[in-house]
């Protein structure tokens, strides 16, 4: 995309505007406004409706409202706060106007007889209703003051710029707006009148001075056409910046995998299980798209314990059968080992070289490690972020998985994806997600990927049950974990994130631990955190895996990916803290054997109405995609997509779930635009979303 150009009369801040001088454009630039185009898309957060005079009679506290009335009486008492009071009479009422500081002007202005207007949220005082410091105006039979005829806009502001600056400033905008080409209209025509959506000029004249018949909470909600207009025009911008992204993608090269299919085959007879068909059809999907000339971009999306670990294995066959490298990066160090046990259990037998790379492996072992990486001799490469670091250079990376992807940010699979970049090939690129990705935001911010979905989980899974149990049953609890272990389950006892330090993390599970190992000294109790190296993590999880441990006390570590079979019991303190998909995730940690599994959430007294709601969501579904949908709800998408980063989210007037309804219509004009409109793409993208946003995706 373009870099902003200077001084073109959109994106420059070379206000040719009435009032705005040196010192207010200052101002302006820290709320962000830089250009004519910037104040105008400098929208009302709320509105004030002057366009009436209010008898007084017919006031109420809270009504912010104009009234007009003659002064009756003036007091100025000389103890307690008030500096001046003054009495305001219409012929319905009285009111009191109350002031705290009094300045010369306000005793010129303010005596008995004179006609004033005032502006003010009405209270009850000591005497009655009054106004404290309102906004008022003389009135004199020589100077009528004409009633507004539009809503009063209220922008956020900033300090040293009043509410009354920004109006007037922003009006003298509206004025010019038609000097202003690049403010012109950027949408066909056509489109706009067959959704019956108005004008940019219009909308904006009428966002920020809406006339004084519209009601105004169709104005607060965002429902008038104006504001949908704006909206519509935004999400617009951000779809068509990813569908171009994803044309471009496709115009780069990658090498084609051809289907060999002797090593998966060989693979598939030896897996102690068969695929589920969601499984299947997956894998047909992702091993069509590796077997074209230009880079695979797919997310396959499946609740936790669909079963994702098998169809990448899978992926990579097809890699390897080709002569290439394929590397898998998961966002710990546990999970990235327990892939690596799992892959080398079935690949090894295969005559299959598969290597791990972490921070933690050091000295003799990394070298041996990164030298098998660069001489093509490790075929599979599994690890965490040291995967994308400097040292680590391939030898013909031609595809790479990014595992529980929600858990990097951009930049980081930026990097990832460039040590699979050659001079002739960028690499295929499977992204994997437990964490269900609502169609709303599916659809605004997957645009460019495809989807793949495992919506089927491998048989013989028992639903889990789960109980929202006070912390003051505690007792209750741990007799529970006594008898489930008794009958040679495991469970796992998870301790989240409560202070910022990880160190003190660790020593409130650590604490933990102890006590639960005093409570139940006939059980083995293991303790897993952040804080251990690496191969004391993989030996705790082998113990448990094992069942050499009954019982596993853990941070949030053990979050993602961890699959312990015979592990049937999961409790987690302070559930209330956490939120829904990753409750889910840790309850996902349990339920994938045979028996009964049961997830008991523990919470502090009391409990808020909104963890109250958050909690019943997890009791009464197991349901990944409905848990994402109503912690959308709840928490906004930010919070659900967890590290994406927020830029791609930020949107200046639209609101995904609010404003979901107008994403149909935004998907076909989308399409219609790239097809017929291409010239406006770039306006459109650079009006929205400035640049940067090429950066956005990888
Ligand atoms: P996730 O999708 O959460 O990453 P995993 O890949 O860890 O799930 O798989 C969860 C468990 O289910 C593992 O023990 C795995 O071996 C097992 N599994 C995967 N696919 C099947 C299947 N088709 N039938 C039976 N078990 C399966
Ligand atoms: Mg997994």
């Amino acid at each position: 995309m373009r870099a902003k150009k200077k001084n073109t009369p959109e994106t420059s801040l070379s206000f040719r505007l009435r009032g705005v001088g040196k010192q207010i454009a200052k101002h302006l630039a820290r709320l962000d406004i830089h250009s004519v185009r910037d104040l105008l898309f400098h929208l009302p957060a709320r509105y004030q409706d002057r366009t009436q005079v209010q008898a007084i009679r017919t006031l109420l506290p809270g009504n912010e409202v104009v009234i007009e009335g003659t002064i009756q009486s003036i007091s100025m008492p000389t103890h307690g706060r008030t500096k001046l009071l003054c009495e305001l009479k219409d012929e319905t009422g009285t009111l009191y106007l109350r002031f705290f500081h009094v300045l010369p002007y306000l005793v010129d202005s303010l005596k008995p007889g004179n006609r004033m207007r005032c502006y003010s949220e009405v209270r009850l005082g000591a005497k009655g209703l009054e106004m404290v410091h309102p906004e008022f105006q003389l009135i004199t039979p020589q100077r009528p003051i004409p009633i507004d005829a539009h809503l009063t806009p209220v922008y956020p502001a900033t300090e040293g710029l009043s509410q009354y600056v920004l109006r007037k400033i922003i009006n003298n905008a509206l004025a010019i707006i038609r000097q202003h080409p690049e403010l012109r209209e950027i949408l066909p025509l056509p489109l706009l009148q067959s959704l019956s959506l108005p004008t940019l000029q219009e909308a904006l004249q009428f966002v920020h001075k809406p006339p004084r018949d519209i009601a105004m909470t169709e104005l607060l909600e965002n429902k008038t056409v104006a504001q949908k207009r704006l909206i519509f025009e935004e999400l617009l911008a951000h779809r068509i910046s990813l569908l171009h992204i994803k044309h471009q993608f496709q115009s780069q090269t990658s090498i084609p995998f051809q289907m060999k299919d002797h090593l998966s085959q060989q693979f598939l007879s030896n897996l102690p299980f068969q695929l589920t068909n969601a499984q299947s059809r997956v894998v047909a999907e992702i091993k069509t798209d590796l077997s074209r000339p230009h880079p695979m971009l797919r997310l396959v999306q499946g609740d936790v314990g669909s079963g994702k670990t098998v169809v990448a294995v899978l992926a990579m066959l097809q890699a390897i059968e080709n002569g290439y490298q394929a590397a898998m990066m998961a966002p710990t160090e546990l999970l990235a080992e327990q892939h690596t046990r799992v892959t080398k259990r079935w690949l090894e037998p295969l005559g299959i070289k598969v290597a791990f790379l972490s921070s933690s492996i050091k000295g003799r072992e990394r070298t041996t490690a990164l030298k098998a990486i660069g001489n093509g001799e490790a075929q599979i490469v599994l690890g965490t972020h040291a995967l994308f670091q400097e040292e680590v250079a391939f030898s013909k990376l031609a595809f790479i998985i990014v595992d529980e992807q929600h858990r990097f940010g951009v930049q980081q699979r930026a990097l990832f994806r460039q040590k699979g970049m050659q001079a002739d090939y960028y690499p295929h690129q499977l992204i994997m997600t437990a964490t269900p990705i609502p169609r709303t935001l599916a659809m605004s911010f997957y645009a460019d990927l495809d989807v793949s979905m495992i919506d089927e989980l491998p048989p013989g899974r028992t639903p889990i049950i789960t109980s929202i149990i006070a912390n003051s049953r505690r007792e209750e609890v741990i007799e529970r974990v006594r008898s489930a272990c008794r009958e040679g389950r495991q469970v796992y006892w998870v301790c989240p994130l409560i202070e910022e330090s990880e160190a003190l993390n660790c020593q409130a599970a650590t604490n933990t631990a102890e006590q639960l190992q005093a409570a139940l000294p006939e059980i083995k109790v293991g303790l897993i955190h952040g804080r251990l190296r690496a191969n004391e993590k993989d030996k705790i999880m082998q113990a448990f895996q094992q069942g050499e441990l009954h019982l596993l006390v853990a941070t949030t570590v053990i979050e993602v990916g961890v699959d312990v079979p015979n592990a049937s019991v999961m409790v987690i303190e302070n559930a209330e803290r956490l939120g829904l998909s990753q409750l889910h995730q840790l309850r996902g940690r349990v339920g994938r054997g045979k028996v009964a599994s049961y997830c008991l959430l523990l919470y502090q007294h009391p409990l808020s109405e909104l963890a109250k709601a958050r909690l019943a969501v997890i009791r009464e579904t197991t349901d990944g995609f409905q848990i994402a949908q109503r912690d959308l709800e709840l928490r906004g998408p930010g919070e659900v997509l967890g590290t994406r980063q927020t830029g791609e989210l930020s949107f200046r007037v639209a609101d995904l779930i609010r404003d979901s309804d107008l994403l149909p219509h935004v998907q076909h004009a989308a399409e219609r635009i790239l097809h017929d409109h291409v010239d406006i793409i770039e306006p459109l993208t650079e009006r929205w979303l400035g640049k940067g946003r090429e950066y956005g995706k990888v």
